[in-house]
């Protein structure tokens, strides 16, 4: 069912977000995952569901 890879379920891959910091997985009742970026609570310029895959991001810092 729900792959737990680096991976969201539909495959997708959410680039830089997957090891970032402000990064949150969301999982709908659906069962869909989305990222939220904790970053947009602080800086408006961040969208708070980043279109994946992030591949280039200022606010980018790993885990
Ligand atoms: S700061 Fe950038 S890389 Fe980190 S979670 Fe937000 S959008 Fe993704």
């Amino acid at each position: 069912m729900l792959s737990t890879g680096d991976k969201t379920p539909g495959g997708q891959d959410p680039g830089l977000c997957k090891n970032c910091v402000y990064e949150r997985r969301i999982e709908s009742d659906r069962g869909s995952v989305f990222i939220m970026c904790k970053l947009s609570f602080e800086d408006s310029s961040f969208p708070k569901y980043p279109r994946l895959p992030v591949l280039n991001c200022s606010g980018y810092l790993p885990k």
